[in-house]
């Protein structure tokens, strides 16, 4: 148990802002809402060949579900799993709603210039390789979307309270990016935007079959 106690990562994610983090495979890293109500996109790419990324539509149908939970795999665009959820004090997720971007500002509200989650991963992702055409529609954590009896797709005010997380166990080595989402101009970004947290865990493993 050499490297025990030095695994242990934490980023503060600025609100409306990106970044970049990696995670071994057998790794742990968690998603945790500060202050509570602030919607956070996670994206992810097999570290060994990028082009394997997160897939919501190859989620959906391994879960047979719109929403994923504890136990559940997170699967890749080539049909793999990517990684689990372990822990959930929300259980209000979604892989439905792609990430906002300049068009979205533009065209629903005629905001020009307004931060979004793409050109936040655009930013972060640039450095290693990885441009717009490849970032994969995100798992939109804390956000609280479903699909009515109608088929319509709903928006609802976000439930996660100051405290709440999600944890993740990685796959396969892992390139994430998250992105706290600066939507501000509607219900399911609440009024204002604020950090999150992301802890990444080496250790847990050892500790949690211990
Ligand atoms: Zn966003």
């Amino acid at each position: 148990m050499p490297e025990k106690t030095e695994k242990v990562l934490k980023i503060t994610v600025p609100a409306g802002h990106a970044r970049v983090f990696e995670v071994k495979n057998g790794g742990f890293f968690t998603v945790t809402d500060i202050e509570g109500g602030q919607i956070t996109d996670l994206v992810a790419f097999n570290a060994d060949d990028l082009s394997e990324k997160i897939s919501g539509s190859h989620t959906r149908l391994g879960l047979h579900s719109i929403r994923f939970k504890v136990g559940d795999s997170v699967r890749s665009n080539f049909r793999r799993p990517m990684m689990e959820i372990v822990e959930d004090t929300v259980g209000t997720h979604d892989m439905l709603v792609p990430a906002c971007d300049d068009q979205r500002y533009l065209v629903d509200y005629g905001v020009i210039d307004h931060r979004n989650c793409v050109s936040n991963f655009e930013e972060v992702l640039a450095p290693r390789g990885i441009g717009r055409g490849s970032i994969p529609d995100p798992l939109n954590i804390f956000e609280n979307a479903t699909v009515d009896e109608a088929g319509n797709l709903v928006h609802l005010p976000v439930v996660s309270k100051a405290g709440d997380h999600i944890t993740f166990r990685a796959l396969m080595n892992l390139v994430c990016a998250v992105s706290v989402c600066p939507m501000d101009l509607n219900i399911t970004g609440g009024d204002r935007i604020t950090d999150i947290l992301v802890t990444i865990d080496r250790n847990e493993k050892q500790r949690r079959e211990s």
